[in-house]
């Protein structure tokens, strides 16, 4: 398809785009997350039974994010939303920093993030850099023993829904990469792309449970695919 034709991008990111910079995907075969069932650290229910275990848990993860920096993929995005003439916006799922480090001013993190904190009580969001562990004050409310790691669990609404809709009805163009297709209400977002008269691109190391929505589908390494894909649009732009 012409770069020409398109003016539009929304591009949807998963783990799989962090994998070459070190970060664990989720889904990995044995379909726990570092050693853990998602029901045990990625629900609310989990949070209110071991409150402990999950802080713990999304600490050590923030903490790592010190060790791991973007790779090919991240910056070859990056590139595109600077040098792209038209709308772009930037939606992942991913609760790491990689895509900030690599410099966006159009994205979102449908998920959560986990350099931020919000507060149970006031429901502030807060940037947040070290533990969560040790009860700190809310620094909106100074309440104590209120944080949360936040990142949106199973049965919570994403953020931005509003905003990521209204980029996918007026798209031309939906790429998805690095993400399994098994998490709504993001695995919907290309039918909602296709809906809308957008063409719907799949990068993916393998084929995913989404692949068949797709109208074209390559299969590889991000950081691979991704800077390849980013020169053809800009060649075309
Ligand atoms: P997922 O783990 O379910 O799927 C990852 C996908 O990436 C798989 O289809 C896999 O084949 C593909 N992949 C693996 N390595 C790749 C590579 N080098 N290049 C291209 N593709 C590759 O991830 P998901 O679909 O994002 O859904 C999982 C949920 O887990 C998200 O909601 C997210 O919030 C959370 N999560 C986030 C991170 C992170 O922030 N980096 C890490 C793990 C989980
Ligand atoms: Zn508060």
């Amino acid at each position: 398809m012409l770069g020409a034709m398109i003016r539009s991008i929304v591009i949807l990111t998963g783990a799989g785009i962090s994998a070459e910079s070190g970060v664990p995907t989720f889904r990995a075969s044995d379909g726990l997350w570092e050693n853990h069932r998602i029901e045990d650290v990625a629900t609310p229910q989990a949070f209110r039974r071991n409150p402990t275990l999950v802080q713990t848990f999304y600490d050590q993860r923030r903490a790592f994010l010190g060790q791991v920096e973007p790779n090919a993929a991240h910056h070859a995005l990056a590139r595109l939303e600077a040098e792209w003439s038209g709308d772009f916006l930037l939606v992942t799922q991913n609760v790491d920093d990689l895509h900030d480090r690599a410099g966006h001013n159009h994205l979102v993190h449908m998920h959560g993030e986990l350099n931020a904190a919000l507060c149970t009580r006031c429901r502030a969001a807060r940037p947040w850099r070290g533990p969560l562990i040790g009860n700190p004050p809310c620094p909106a409310c100074g309440q104590s023993g209120t944080l949360r790691p936040d990142i949106v669990w199973f049965g919570e609404m994403p953020y931005h829904m509003d905003r990521i809709e209204t980029a996918l009805a007026a798209a031309d163009l939906f790429v998805s990469i690095g993400t399994s297709g098994a998490v709504y209400p993001a695995a919907g977002f290309v039918e909602l792309a296709r809906h809308a008269g957008a063409h719907t691109l799949e990068l993916n190391l393998e084929p995913s449970a989404g692949t068949p929505m797709f109208h074209e589908a390559r299969h590889g390494p991000a950081s691979v695919l991704v800077p390849a894909w980013v020169e053809e649009m800009l060649a075309a732009d």
